[in-house]
């Protein structure tokens, strides 16, 4: 990541619906926003070991395989859900090769678990033994957001590379040092310019209530630990959805979303992120889920 002085035109983060959750059959590269240019990145399902820490603090190591890489790391499917603070490795065991990397967010999930995008936390072109196009001088000619940090509230304009870019496009956030509060911490665009959580924009609450008498209809949702809690659809638009559900899931966390679900039938589930989520009465809770770019 590269710091810039210059603001340009940032790339177009808006968000687009119906993603699939399997990787979608794209070898080569090629993909909305800016990230156009063959073998930036690459499809590659490469066996790697991981050690990472886990979200109760506990460091663990294992086998996995990565879905993308690139010149600046990889997504790689884990078991768990991992922090963002801590480290991670990357080990090539039959090259006997090891890098550090910083997990930068979410980018999907899996039957066997989430897929974060990690990012090198040292040069390391040669890692996955591809020859990827030599990177613009000085972050030239990445895409350039102004973030703040959640904490702090800092501002910053960031230059990222392709995987940080996916990740933020996928969950408008990034985790990221902050050097003020000399921690990660998650970056986000700033209040009332983008979209920060929340369902997507151009409707107001008449509007809202309107969709919500209109439809009447059945979703279903899978989660680490959910295989299908159907549910009771309240409002649905192309970017979005919002249901009802005794179950907890928790913001910023991602799920899968099949609608209309038909039971019985082959129903197609996207991954989705949720954007908000609050108590109704003491048994329900009602979501706003963002679909993702899978
Ligand atoms: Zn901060």
């Amino acid at each position: 990541m590269v710091d810039s002085p210059h603001m340009s035109n940032g790339p177009s983060v808006g968000k687009t619906a119906g993603a699939a959750a399997a990787p979608a059959p794209d070898k080569t590269g090629a993909t909305e926003g800016p990230w156009r240019r063959r073998s930036e990145r690459v499809m590659l399902g490469v066996s790697i070991e991981v050690t990472a820490t886990d979200l109760s603090g506990v460091r663990f190591t294992e086998s996995t395989h990565t879905e993308m890489v690139s010149r600046h790391g990889a997504s790689i499917v884990l078991s768990r859900a991992v922090s963002p603070e801590h480290l991670i490795l990357l080990r090539r065991q039959l090259l006997e090769q090891e890098v550090g990397a910083r997990v930068l967010g979410q980018l999907g999930i899996r039957a066997e678990g989430p897929v974060y995008g990690v990012a090198f936390s040292s040069e390391a072109p040669s890692f996955w033994g591809i020859s990827f196009p030599a990177p613009a001088g000085d972050g030239e000619g990445l895409p350039r957001v102004l973030l703040m940090c959640g904490d702090c509230f800092r501002q910053r304009i960031f230059a990222l590379n392709e995987i940080e870019f996916r990740v933020f496009e996928a969950n408008q956030r990034l985790a990221h040092p902050c050097e003020s509060c000399a921690k990660v911490k998650a970056w986000t665009p700033l209040p009332n310019k983008g979209s920060v959580g929340g369902m997507p924009q151009g409707k107001g609450p008449q509007d809202r209530q309107f969709q919500r008498t209109k439809v009447k209809m059945m979703a279903c949702i899978q989660a680490p630990g959910v295989e299908g809690d159907v549910v009771q659809v309240l409002d649905l638009s192309r970017g979005g959805i919002s249901f009802f559900s005794k179950l907890v899931y928790e913001k910023d966390t991602w799920i899968n979303v099949s609608v209309p679900y038909t039971p019985g039938s082959a129903n197609i589930f996207v991954a989705g992120r949720v954007a908000r989520k609050q108590a109704v009465g003491d048994e329900f809770y009602e979501y706003g889920v963002q679909y993702v770019k899978g």
